[in-house]
């Protein structure tokens, strides 16, 4: 056994002050069990914990690493920009410099404003939805993760296409019932609602493929509908692309599958790990929000310059680098390695993967919503996730998140990567 040593004592100290020691539920373990890591560094595409353990690292942050850990044209400018101050709550050309080059690859958000999270980023945008079709109910999909603003912490109430319910505590029922929560992937529910209640909707808000149930892609046709069904009834549709962003394609989903959203949010990659979000849009819609008109979005360290720098590095580097579709082979190798591992070990996978994003469900499946999702055996998941832990493999804690490549994962590591595979799924 690895000495965990180091990172179960300041996993104590953590609990004395700070709820379940993680300021994010997720890296408590819970879904696996034992005890989280303790990072101490990340360079490339290695993590070492507090014991000195090192790690080929899959999370990357949960996600915005594209570039690995510390790469260093990234930490260079931001320690550049950091010696010129850290903020001053005017504007910079950085800002602007940012918008030039998410628009270049996101060419429907015509202007675009920076938040400091993707939770910032969802909410803002749906309030800019609220403030310009003057409507109120909002729809989601079980099993997409928008943050944790109050209206989109809410679950679907018996019988699929209901009125929401608070999916946490503390948040109004009254506020709740202002959220639809349909299955996703079911074209059928999502026409019969947008027929019946269309005209009410100020957006239907989805993750264009599913990241945050593990990975659940769309179904043929599925988005069509779903362009089809909001503008039908003049509702907007907000392609929540905060994980997807420069991870299934350098243009997300929208440049994937050739749909233009009306409003967009955007986070993770973009901020090249700093606290960065975006949302944006066409131009009209846009011009809802203040100075220009009535909704009201601000923040004091919104388009903070060291974030800025570490995001105006990040995506040129995307660019010069030709990311993410450059990380396709390595996917293709990961996804198909993963498989055969499995499969030689008797383990029944249902494996999933777009561009630099990759899920391996314990379940025949196929997975093609949350109800789908949650039949995995998720005992067997957290056996998987300690043995590859144990090999030096670190994956996300859950079987409902994704693993992401970043371009400083070697076809060699990817190699070691699937021999931990082999072992574990005979281990397990
Ligand atoms: C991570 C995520 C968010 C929330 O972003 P935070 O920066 O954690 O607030 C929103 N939507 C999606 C699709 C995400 O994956």
């Amino acid at each position: 056994m690895t000495s965990r040593v180091r990172s179960e004592a300041l996993f104590q100290a953590a609990q004395k002050r700070i709820p379940g020691g993680v300021d994010s539920p997720v890296r408590a373990f819970r879904g696996v069990g034992g005890s989280p890591l303790f990072i101490d560094r990340g360079e490339g595409s290695r993590i070492w914990d507090a014991d000195g353990n090192e790690y080929i690292d899959y999370v990357l942050s949960w996600g915005p690493l594209i570039l690995g850990h510390a790469h260093p044209r990234v930490v260079a400018v931001v320690r550049e920009a950091a010696g010129r101050g850290t903020s001053y709550g005017a504007p910079t050309a950085a800002e602007t410099e940012l918008a030039e080059l998410v628009q270049e690859a996101y060419p429907s958000m015509e202007l675009l404003r920076f938040v400091n999270s993707g939770t910032e980023a969802t909410m803002s945008a749906l309030r800019v939805a609220r403030g310009f079709t003057g409507r109120d109910i909002i729809v989601k999909f079980e099993g997409c993760y928008h943050g944790h603003a109050d209206g989109l912490l809410v679950k679907a109430g018996s019988g699929g296409a209901t009125l929401g319910i608070p999916d946490s505590a503390g948040v109004p029922a009254d506020y709740a019932r202002n959220t639809i929560t349909l299955p996703y992937n079911d074209a059928e529910a999502l026409e019969n609602l947008f027929l019946r209640e269309g005209k009410n909707i100020a957006a239907l808000i989805l993750e264009p493929v599913g990241g945050n149930m593990g990975l659940v892609p769309p179904e043929a046709g599925f988005m069509e509908m779903v362009r089809r069904s909001t503008k039908g009834s003049n509702s907007l549709l907000i392609f929540d692309e905060v994980m997807t962003g420069f991870r299934v394609a350098r243009g997300g989903a929208q440049s994937l599958f050739g749909i233009q959203p009306d409003l967009t949010t955007l986070g993770k990659v973009i901020g090249g790990g700093m606290p960065v979000g975006a949302y944006g849009g066409r131009r009209e819609v846009m011009e809802v929000v203040s100075p220009l008109g009535p909704v009201y979005q601000a923040g004091t360290l919104s388009g903070n310059p060291l974030a800025m720098a570490a995001g105006v590095e990040t995506l040129r580097i995307i660019k010069e680098e030709g990311l993410p579709e450059a990380l396709e082979d390595r996917g293709r190798r990961l996804e198909e390695g993963m498989a055969e591992a499995a499969r030689r070990a008797g383990v029944a996978t249902w494996g999933a993967r777009r561009g630099s994003m990759f899920c391996t469900f314990f379940q025949e499946g196929p997975v093609r919503d949350f109800a789908d999702a949650q039949r995995s055996d998720t005992e067997k998941f957290a056996r998987f996730f300690h043995a590859m832990l144990e090999r030096g493999v670190a994956l996300a804690p859950s079987q409902f998140e994704v693993g992401f490549l970043s371009s400083a994962h070697t076809e060699a590591e990817i190699e070691t990567t699937l021999e931990a595979a082999r072992e574990a799924f005979a281990a397990i």
